[in-house]
């Protein structure tokens, strides 16, 4: 091998380093630290060398400011595994000073010697690691959150490790509670179930995902964010942390959800209108179909309603308008939807539903229709109904089966009205 022709005073090198060097014997006792090692520790030879574990009141930390167990150190590490480590960053904090020092650090087994040796190295980093992580993170105006990646399934897991200020303004938390603690603790009744699970899907995938969640602060109000996601790992390598950057949407949100409502939803009853029930009822039908199931739709118009407006205003028959909604609400089960198709024209469609049971539910809203009293003044405003009742095995043919309960409306017309047939 070629041999640089160059001799020089190791003793002299170590002891002007610009790098830190630190010498373990292989039960992790110090034997030997150079003059930069113990300037960046604050620490003499003699509470250095000999020692096998950090003095009490020194910490070191992870890249995110987390206390170190003493298994994850690094000299431990290299010990443990046999592998070196490189590029690592760790702080180290000692409670007389707690600004950490930073350092980048190289950690290996010196296998030449006998006994073996660990020989770790460290830079100082300190002023681009304030520069970096603490000056623009904490001050950014998206919320930001860092987990660690392990424990993603565990019911009190993953761990946060670090939050911003905005974060702890958006979410009404402070630090110190949020900190170690899961961010499932955002997560309330409301909060979609899908996009949980895509979220954890890419997590375990370690992808990128960006979608839009409904949060909820600590005092239970909800929130939507626009968040995105993403692996942090060590050297390019393992994936040690999951970092979260969160926007408030909630305005946007609100906006696109009052503009949805206002083209599904009927506003003098808050039912759906035509549209909405064509639109939501698309997605019930797909669902029945694939778990093999029909459904029926009751088409319903009141009796002589142009007489309860000339009798009693316009405003006597919207407020019946109104009542009848409130009506059909409490006469629907959960799952079915209710529709006002246009002026004193409603549509009920019952998922799984068969003729009879639509027809029962029929005859009871009839029946319970006729038993409503609107106040107009001093005189109370009572009305009957007619109502067609139609199935579709199959939930596949929506507009036949609206035209048959139609057919089946108008039947109940002819025959005298306040009453219910089937097509
Ligand atoms: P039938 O028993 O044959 O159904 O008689 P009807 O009077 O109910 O039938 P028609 O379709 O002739 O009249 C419906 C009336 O509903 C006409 C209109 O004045 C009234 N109407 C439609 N939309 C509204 C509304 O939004 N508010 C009020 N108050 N009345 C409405
Ligand atoms: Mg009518
Ligand atoms: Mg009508």
């Amino acid at each position: 091998m070629h041999q640089a022709p160059l001799s020089f005073d190791l003793a002299m090198l170590l002891d002007n380093l610009a790098a830190g060097v630190i010498v373990h014997a292989m039960d992790t006792r110090i034997l030997y630290a150079n003059p930069r090692a113990l300037q960046l520790l604050h620490m003499t030879w003699d509470q250095a060398v000999g020692r096998q574990d950090l003095a009490p009141d020194w910490h070191l930390l992870d890249e995110f400011g987390g206390v170190l167990a003493p298994a994850q150190y690094p000299v431990n590490r290299v010990i443990q595994s046999g592998q070196p480590l490189t590029e690592l960053v760790i702080g180290a904090r000692c409670a007389e000073d707690p600004a950490p020092t930073w350092v980048v650090l190289n950690a290996f087994i010196d296998k030449s010697q006998q006994p073996q040796r660990v020989v770790v190295t460290f830079s100082d980093i300190s002023q681009y690691r304030r520069l970096q992580f603490r000056d623009i993170v904490d001050r950014a105006f998206d919320a930001v959150m860092v987990c660690e990646a392990k424990h993603l399934d565990a019911p009190d897991g993953p761990r946060i490790v670090y939050v911003n200020d905005a974060f702890c303004q958006l979410s009404g938390y402070s630090r110190e509670e949020v900190l170690g603690k899961t961010p499932r603790i955002m997560q309330g009744p409301q909060s979609e179930r899908a996009s949980r699970d895509r979220i954890r899907a890419a997590l375990q995938a370690q992808q990128p995902v960006r979608e839009t969640l409904l949060n909820y602060d600590k005092h239970g109000t909800p929130y939507w964010v626009d968040v995105s996601i993403f692996a942090l790992r060590e050297h390019g390598d393992q994936v040690t942390h999951f970092a979260a950057f969160e926007r408030d949407v909630t305005e946007a949100k609100r906006t696109e959800l009052a503009q949805r409502d206002a083209a599904q939803l009927d506003p003098l009853t808050g039912l759906l209108n035509r549209r909405g029930f064509a639109d939501v009822s698309a997605g019930v039908l797909q669902g029945l179909r694939a778990s093999r199931q029909g459904c029926a739709v009751v088409a319903i118009d009141l009796d002589f309603f142009k007489s309860v407006n000339d009798r009693f205003g316009h405003a006597a028959g919207d407020q019946v308008l109104r009542e009848f909604g409130v009506l059909m609400k409490q006469v629907a089960r959960k799952d079915d939807l209710c529709a006002r198709f246009g002026g004193e024209e409603f549509v009920m469609l019952l998922p799984g539903a068969g003729r009879d049971q639509a027809m029962e539910v029929a005859e009871r809203l009839r029946v319970r229709a006729a038993q409503v009293r609107v106040a107009a003044g001093a005189e109370w405003v009572s009305f009957t109904l007619s109502a067609g009742v139609a199935a579709d095995d199959i939930a596949d043919h929506l507009d036949k089966t609206l035209m048959d309960a139609d057919a089946a409306l108008y039947r109940a017309k002819a025959a005298g009205r306040n009453r219910v047939e089937h097509g």
